[in-house]
């Protein structure tokens, strides 16, 4: 049995999980951000007492602790450099959890972990190569080769949000960049040019269903009005495929994976983005007549953190 614990900026889940990434039974709470880093750290603490605990199985069990946080973790070190969300900077990790569990403790990206868990147990299970991408707010990526997630030499790889797609006049990015992949490629990034497009076209889908409240726009109102056959709505979310496609075929020209799957919430449209995805990247694809990697929707949904980060301790 492993524990993984999937550190958010709104709740903190944990899990007990089998050797094959099938969770036992979950917990959950309130991740509190702002509070006293120990603080939060005894409330994982406990949390994880209380699902073995709920469990038939006892801490003797389990064989090692995983975490998934967002940011920049250091397994080596046991800590979290900095994690933005969780107003966390350089905190011990692993010293912290150490008071109250006598067992290993490994650390890694809260994308890295998704990715390791769609490679154990869901969209990419049996391939060595995949990559997990996540569309929402930003664009999440794990990279997992030869069975194992790939951050890079120094930990900073595997940021595939920040490619830059766009050299010239490219949109300010959270990471002090411009014209980065998810600024183009997100939930966010649908939202903001669906807003953009309704403001422009009052006759338009998008903006009679929310009946001109521009702020109610959410990533399904505009996939919704295209599939709808709404002109607007069909206009931007090309462009947004087209966008996805460009990235994709990117990480297919640098990786090659066997698997690329594709997670968060624009992925819930299913099969209208998925097929027009897959046509956008075959007709833009560089070797046309090999295969390349099959592009997938990802099957865990939020269980991905708590599986993945449970999986480490099987590494
Ligand atoms: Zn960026």
């Amino acid at each position: 049995m492993y524990i993984g614990v999937d550190i958010g900026g709104t709740n903190i889940a944990v899990g007990l999980v089998d050797e094959e990434g099938k969770i036992i039974h979950k917990g959950g709470v309130p991740t509190g951000v702002g509070r006293p880093f120990e603080e939060i750290m005894k409330d994982i603490a406990d949390l994880i007492k209380r699902v073995i605990e709920e469990s038939d199985y006892k801490e003797e069990d389990v064989k090692a602790i995983g975490i998934g946080s967002p940011g920049l973790p250091d397994d080596e070190k046991g800590t979290i450099v900095f994690a933005n969300n969780l107003h966390w900077h350089n905190v011990p990790v692993r010293a912290e959890l150490e008071k109250y569990f006598d067992l290993p403790i490994r650390i890694e990206n809260d994308g890295n972990t998704a990715g390791l868990a769609e490679a154990v147990a869901g969209a990419c299970k049996g391939v060595e190569n995949s990559i997990t991408l996540t569309l929402g707010t930003g664009i999440g990526a794990g990279i997992v080769i030869n069975g194992k997630p790939y951050s890079g030499t120094h930990s900073i790889g595997a940021e595939l949000g920040h490619m830059i797609v766009q050299v010239d006049n490219g949109i300010p990015c959270t990471c002090g960049n411009s014209g980065c992949w998810e600024r183009y490629a997100s939930a966010t990034a649908l939202i903001r040019e669906g807003k953009k497009a309704a403001q422009d076209n009052p006759d338009s889908l998008i903006y009679k269903s929310v009946d001109g409240d521009l702020d109610k726009i959410t990533a399904k109102t505009v996939i919704d009005a295209a599939k709808e056959g709404d002109a607007t709505a069909l206009e931007l979310f090309d462009k947004y495929v087209y966008y996805l496609a460009m990235g994709i075929i990117t990480i297919i020209n640098s990786f090659d994976p066997a698997i690329i799957a594709i997670g968060g919430g624009v992925a819930k449209a299913g099969d209208f983005l998925m097929d027009a995805l897959k046509k956008k990247v075959a007709e833009h694809i560089f070797y046309k007549d090999v295969p390349y990697a099959q592009i997938t929707r990802a099957v865990l949904g939020n269980d991905a953190g708590i599986i993945g980060a449970a999986m480490l301790g099987r590494l």
